[in-house]
């Protein structure tokens, strides 16, 4: 049985929230940037951030100032955090081995994985410097090989956010610009007088910057649709309430719009959690957010198994999902629709996000039912080639070629398996 403890309101339909049209105010910042380049970037950073430098790029210099007032400290925690997430990141790409296999005697199949040239990375930035999406997005590109990242991220408050240029630096952007939202995406896709284009573009943001990755994909590649965070906790009657509360929380303050899910076996975490939760927003800083997001998206459920619990959580395909039970690794056999998954009470989403070293660019919306989260996998093109070396082997595949493509009425792919036919085996041909 399932039981709400707490439920959406506007699933109870009391929601009263202005709807605003994301799609078409992306669409026109696009076809503005499409028509008339660079002044239409200005104007539209100039309209949504009060934004409007002589030049949005940074230079070596500018970027070597900027990073000589960030704190020692700060510098060194972003060399620990990059180093962990370069090396779970080339770890990845180790795994991925490119190889060659002889189908048949003389006929060579072989795949490849070549990194794509150019990448844009969006560090998003509109209320909290978020440094750590620089690490995911840029050490990731280049572990994977990527020859040029371009970087964007916008200002926080007209100010120029120092510690997330050092992030960016230090990950090996190419060029950075201080350029935010669908301007951003928009000048990295389709190019500008003063921006080369790239070909593929990573990172999260707000609804705006996953709507303007959304209608440029074809266009350029994207990493995946990562838009507004989302946590979900599956506990069970040994979970300590206000961790799973804290833990929530911790989600829930990244702006108005973050699910935060609790699914429980038990009752009484479920009722505790609720008042810790309630009890921890009169004292977060951040509750401002973090309370809408929990009044407007907030949900705490109680079932009777575990195993509903997995079920139902695997309905939700929640961006992040943390499991605070007795056997928390029992998860990995059960789930299989998350971005990612935090085992145990003594891992966290905010180590995800932020230090342990796994990729916090992750599918929202459901998305993780057919994508999993940023890979250095994403930032290669996985391709294929063929050789046959054996003229026999080419005849044979030749009167095979013929025969197939005829039976799809393709007379002219036909004809080139004829004519190998017949130069390696004598076949005639009646053309
Ligand atoms: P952001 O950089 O994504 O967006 C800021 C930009 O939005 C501004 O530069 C501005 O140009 C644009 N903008 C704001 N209001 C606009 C409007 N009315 N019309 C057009 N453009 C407008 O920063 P943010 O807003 O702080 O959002 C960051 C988001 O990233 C959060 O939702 C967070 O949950 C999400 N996030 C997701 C993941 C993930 O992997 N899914 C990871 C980290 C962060």
């Amino acid at each position: 049985m399932v039981v709400y403890l707490k439920s959406k309101p506007h699933a109870n339909g009391t929601s009263s929230s202005p709807k605003i049209d994301v799609p078409s105010i992306v669409q026109g910042v696009i076809n503005d940037i499409r028509t008339k380049g660079d002044s239409a970037v200005r104007s539209y950073s100039e309209k949504f951030d009060r934004w409007s430098p002589s030049s949005f790029k940074l230079s070596f210099q500018e970027i070597e100032n900027i990073i000589s007032k960030v704190p020692k400290q700060t510098i060194e925690d972003i060399k620990t955090v990059q180093h962990n997430v370069r090396t779970f990141a080339l770890a990845q790409r180790e795994s991925l081995k490119d190889f060659e296999l002889e189908i048949r005697p003389g006929v060579h199949l072989g795949q490849k994985n070549i990194p794509i040239s150019a990448v844009g990375a969006y560090i998003p930035g509109g209320r909290y410097p978020l440094l750590a999406s620089a690490h995911m997005t840029i050490v990731t590109a280049k572990a994977a090989g990527v020859r040029r990242v371009v970087a964007c991220t916008p200002p926080i408050n007209g100010e120029i956010p120092s510690s997330t240029i050092a992030a960016m630096h230090l990950a090996g952007a190419d060029e950075i610009y201080i350029l935010g939202g669908v301007q951003a995406v928009a000048a990295m896709a389709i190019g500008t007088e003063t921006m080369d284009k790239v070909d593929f573009i990573a990172g999260p943001g707000n609804p705006f910057v996953a709507e303007a990755k959304r209608q440029l994909f074809g266009e350029i590649g994207i990493d995946l649709p990562a838009g507004p965070t989302e946590v979900l906790i599956v506990a069970d009657h040994k979970a300590d309430p206000t961790t799973v509360a804290v833990d929530l929380l911790s989600q829930a303050e990244h702006g108005p719009d973050t699910p935060a899910v609790l699914i429980t076996t038990s009752r009484e975490v479920g009722e505790k959690s609720i008042k810790e939760v309630d009890r921890l927003l009169k004292i977060l800083p951040t509750a401002a957010l973090a309370g809408v997001s929990w009044d407007t998206f907030g949900e705490v459920i109680v079932v009777d198994s575990l195993n509903e619990a997995y079920e139902l959580a695997d309905k939700y395909a929640s961006e992040h999902v943390q499991i605070l039970t007795e056997h928390p690794r029992e998860a990995l056999e059960k789930m299989s629709n998350y971005g990612a998954l935090f085992l145990g009470e003594k891992t966290c989403v905010s180590y995800g996000d932020k230090v342990i070293g796994t990729n916090h660019v992750l599918p929202t919306k459901k998305a993780a039912r057919f994508t999993g989260g940023l890979w250095v996998g994403k930032y290669l093109k996985t391709v294929t080639y063929q050789e046959v070396t054996s003229a026999q082997e080419s005849g044979e595949l030749g009167v095979l070629c013929g025969r197939a493509a005829r039976a799809e009425n393709f007379e002219g792919h036909a004809r080139s398996g004829d004519i190998r036919a017949n130069t390696y085996l004598g076949e005639s041909f009646g053309w």
